[in-house]
């Protein structure tokens, strides 16, 4: 809009005004409201004012030009349509106002209810209603307390122990058996708290009341948990909030009236099939507060059949128009129903594959559009064990199922006591009511970790992710007694040593031991179901939504693998190669004694002794490999840790000596070996002698490997089979250290090789900084790369990767440094930009520079999604992450018009 345009900004929408589109505008609640209006269905009149309105208020701390009136003209319009004026004394018009952001989010304000009650319009309600008192009084309490507490911060419990004294006086349980007298005195109650807290009576000015609820709305938005959710959800900062203004329906006039929640499928199981709740006499949030038991939405036919059935026809087409499961939000007033919200509806992750299925089926949306529906992070969930609970389990506290997995184990309360039992082979679950970094050890010991605080990005939470352990956070319905050795939750007293089963998941926890059942997509996975002849939906589903995801990728999908049972494995799960085989096992077990030579030979002859022992085992290594893999491609990675690795522990070779000693005993060796540790000793030792170091320094070390390399090869090609190595030098910074290794390595290979038609690639990773900077000059010597994101993040940040998450990554976390550990998803400003850099050079160097990446990146939705734009060959990632990668890949080439899916 220009500058000088004489039209003032429009910033109110009329219901019919708006559609569902319009989110970014109208935010999802009002954009879904108008669409219901457009459609002809019954939605009570209101309007939306924009978000950019909201944010012209939080620029500036005050409503923009123009806003008061045009709200007042769409007031004037909805009182005209109703026949009634906010606030009259005689037949008032009420309204709702509702906050509504493009993503629903908790923290935000939420709706006030009834405004435009007073002390007047209350008993003018209670006339047009039939002279219905009770509902009329039942009406203007719920305002103050909601306009309390939302509006005015007044603390919510309050309110909420006026009523219970009131109950408590009338001996009863039912807020329905309160009358108009305990309803007026309410008030009364309810005014005087105002009072108190606000220092000012209750606002008797309906347009008041309008506008202090419009304003919290638009203030809410920077509400401090609001923020919070917003860092954690990555979510911008600068959506601002729309706000609903809605003529009042009143479900709370009787028994022909009542509320309730629906979903058009069940969006647990994705099942076909209506799935709600009613609350008859019931007003909004009455339903999902649990204040009052409500009923299955079936039975809503036995109440009222015109409605029912009228109200199932509407879902019909919902279902239809948004092609997707949608929640609804529904009022009836005396038999006749209104809409008050819909959307498109959450569902767990099984759910999410089946309904995906199911609508493809019905020809509602095709396979593109099915595979844009579901994620990795579903399917992850799904490969997950589960709990079997067909019998008589019932949970007795959910939390936030923090790290996913089904566990279940003795109860304990200490790190001490964690590692005690599970030493002695017992599962243990760790209970604290927050976790921190003392607990590390416990943690690492437990089956599982429950805590009763905290949330999705605690301590807790974060160090279990990050080491793949169930945990539920957040339990607040436990009460954890540490000193004590005991929890209660409800009537029971959880002691240590009791069994418990949490589902990091849904965040539910059982007492007792719940069994635990595969995941039948990992099943199906491993061969085990036939997708084609199982009455499973969900498998039915995944296979088919999988296939189509291989189709459409460009990136191909590797595995991280060491053994050919790994590989196995992987194939299995759907791996084109390996993108990363690591050598370092391949130096231990019983051939640590082979490696202490090595590193304490005195002379050419005895490390040359030592390598040459080592030939032969190695060789047969990789042969198993090359054959598992059968032609696909192996990039094996040349050993990277540090030797002192290898050998025994400081202290415990110190201790060793001094007992030997002590004894009388030849030391001679363990002498020998414990200077080596001392003389290898490293302050920073994933910056030391590593890597490509190791090559440099050690003759024969890289060669050694090399050579093994390309004699399995050669071994599997002559005996009838195909190889197709790749040599990764690990921890290149400079292209000096690669073309001196590569002169050695490509002497060697063209001696091994001879006719044999093996060929042998040979490549770097990118790992270091300064190697991507200067990844033109390095792809001169290198015709692949293979971005190692685990070292470039803990490079690119300075963070010591083994300390930094369970030390203070939480804190970022809680501050918004980050939304997510940048070792789980890549940070694709810093450390992406890395990527790119070296990405682009690297081929503008070398046309035809294969690209991957190996690092758990690889198998990180987000991520995976990061490298197909750069444009990489391919992932590589643990085999339980190849099914994620495929289907990530399959979601990044594809181009859909849908629905964003957050
Ligand atoms: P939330 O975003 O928390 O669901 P809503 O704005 O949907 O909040 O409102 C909360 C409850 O109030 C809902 O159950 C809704 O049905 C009810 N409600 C909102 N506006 C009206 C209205 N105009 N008439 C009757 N009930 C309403
Ligand atoms: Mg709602
Ligand atoms: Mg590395």
């Amino acid at each position: 809009m220009a500058a000088h345009d004489p039209v003032e900004q429009k910033y109110v929408y009329d219901f019919a005004e708006g559609n569902k589109d319009l989110k970014d505008l109208l935010g999802g609640k009002g954009a879904n409201l108008a669409e219901m209006t457009n459609l002809g269905l019954p939605v009570p009149p209101g309007f939306t004012i924009t978000t950019e309105a909201c944010k012209a208020y939080l620029t500036t701390g005050r409503e923009p030009d123009g806003l008061a009136g045009q709200i007042e003209a769409h007031l004037e319009s909805l009182e005209r349509e109703m026949g009634r004026r906010l606030g009259d004394p005689d037949d008032p018009l009420l309204v709702s106002v509702r906050s509504g952001a493009k993503f629903s989010m908790p923290g935000m304000m939420e709706t006030v209810l009834n405004v435009g009650l007073n002390d007047r319009s209350v008993i003018g309600l209670s006339a047009q209603a039939g002279q219905n008192d009770r509902f009329a009084w039942d009406s203007y309490r719920r305002l103050i307390q909601m306009f309390g507490k939302t509006v005015c911060e007044v603390p919510g419990e309050e309110f909420e122990h006026a009523l219970d004294e009131i109950k408590r006086a009338k001996g009863t349980h039912d807020d329905l058996d309160l009358d108009a007298d305990d309803l007026r005195g309410l008030v009364d109650a309810y005014k005087k708290i105002f009072a108190k807290h606000t220092g000012r009576e209750f606002p008797q000015e309906p347009r008041e009341q309008l506008d202090l609820a419009i304003r919290a709305v638009f203030d809410s938005w920077n509400a401090e948990r609001a923020i919070l959710y917003r860092r954690q959800e990555r979510i911008p900062a600068d959506l601002g909030t729309a706000v609903n203004v809605v003529a009042m329906v009143f479900g709370n006039l009787g028994p022909d009236s009542g509320t309730g929640v629906a979903f058009t499928r069940d969006p647990g199981s994705g099942a076909q099939g209506i799935y709600g709740d009613y609350l008859a006499n019931a007003q909004g949030e009455d339903v999902v507060a649990g204040i009052r038991n409500t009923v299955p939405l079936q039975e809503l036919e036995q109440l009222d059949k015109t409605s029912y059935d009228q109200l199932l026809d509407i879902m019909a087409r919902l279902e239809e128009h948004y092609k997707d499961l949608c929640d609804i939000e529904f009022t009836i007033e005396r038999g006749k129903l209104w809409m008050l919200q819909t959307r498109v509806g959450k569902r767990t992750a099984a759910a999410a594959f089946v309904i995906a299925g199911q609508l493809v089926d019905e020809g509602l949306i095709d396979l593109d559009e099915a595979l844009h529906r579901v994620n990795g992070a579903q399917l992850a969930q799904l490969m997950f064990p589960r709990f079997q609970l067909d019998h008589e389990f019932e949970a007795v506290a959910k939390g936030i199922g923090a790290s996913p997995g089904a566990a279940s184990g003795k109860v304990v309360f200490t790190s001490a006591r964690a590692v005690e039992l599970a030493a002695e082979g017992e599962s243990v679950i760790l209970v604290r009511r927050e976790t921190n970094p003392d607990d590390l050890n416990g943690m690492i010991a437990a089956k599982g970790i429950l805590t009763s605080r905290g949330g999705k990005t605690s301590h807790a939470a974060v160090v279990a992710r990050g080491m793949g352990k169930t945990c539920v956070s957040g339990a607040d319905e436990l009460d954890v007694n540490v000193p004590a050795k005991r929890f209660t939750v409800g009537d029971h007293v959880v002691n240590e040593g009791d069994v418990v089963s949490i589902d990091g998941t849904t965040g539910k926890v059982y007492l007792g031991e719940v069994p635990v059942m595969p995941s039948e997509v990992v099943q199906y996975f491993e061969g085990e179901l036939d997708p084609e002849n199982t009455d499973d939906a969900l498998v039915r589903s995944v296979h088919r939504i999988m296939t189509h995801a291989d189709a459409a990728r460009r990136l191909r999908v590797r595995t991280n693998a060491d053994t050919g049972a790994d590989a196995a494995r992987a194939r299995r799960f759907g791996a084109e190669g390996i993108g990363l085989c690591r050598t370092e096992h391949m130096f231990l077990g019983d051939r640590r004694e082979l490696v202490e030579r090595l590193i304490l030979a005195s002379g050419e002859r005895e490390r040359e002794d030592a390598l040459a022992a080592l030939l032969p085992l190695q060789r047969a290594d990789f042969i198993e490999i090359f054959r598992e893999m059968d032609g696909l491609p192996v990039t094996v990675r040349l050993i990277d840790p540090p030797l002192h690795e290898f050998l025994p522990p400081l202290e415990q070779l110190a201790v060793n000596v001094a007992v030997a000693q002590e004894r009388g005993e030849d030391v001679a060796k363990e002498e020998a070996l414990l200077a080596a540790v001392r003389r290898m000793h490293e302050e920073n030792p994933m910056l030391g002698l590593r890597g490509v170091r190791l090559g440099l320094v050690i003759p024969g070390l890289f060669a050694m490997q090399v050579r093994a390399i390309a004699e399995a090869a050669v071994a599997v090609v002559r005996d009838g089979g195909k190889a197709c190595p790749e040599i990764m030098v690990p921890l290149v910074g400079a292209v000096q250290e690669l073309e001196t290794v590569r002169a050695e390595a490509e002497r060697i290979i063209a001696e091994v090789v001879g006719d044999s038609g093996v060929e042998v690639l040979i490549g770097t990773m990118i790992e270091v900084p300064r190697a991507a900077l200067t990844a033109g000059q390095i792809a001169e010597a290198a015709e692949f790369f293979s971005f190692g994101t685990n070292d470039l993040t803990q490079m690119g940040w300075g963070f010591s990767r083994d300390d930094v998450e369970g030390a203070f990554f939480w804190r970022y976390l809680e501050l918004g440094i980050f939304g997510i550990s940048p070792f789980e998803s890549i940070d694709t400003d810093g450390v992406g930009r890395l990527v790119r850099i070296a990405a682009e050079e690297g081929r503008a160097a070398r046309p035809g520079l294969k690209l991957g990446v190996c690092g758990e990146h690889g198998g990180d939705p987000d991520s995976v999604h990061f490298f197909h734009e750069v444009g990489l060959d391919y992932v590589s990632c643990s085999p339980f992450r190849v099914p994620v990668a495929r289907l990530e890949a399959g979601r990044a080439s594809i181009t859909t018009t849908g629905s964003d899916s957050r």
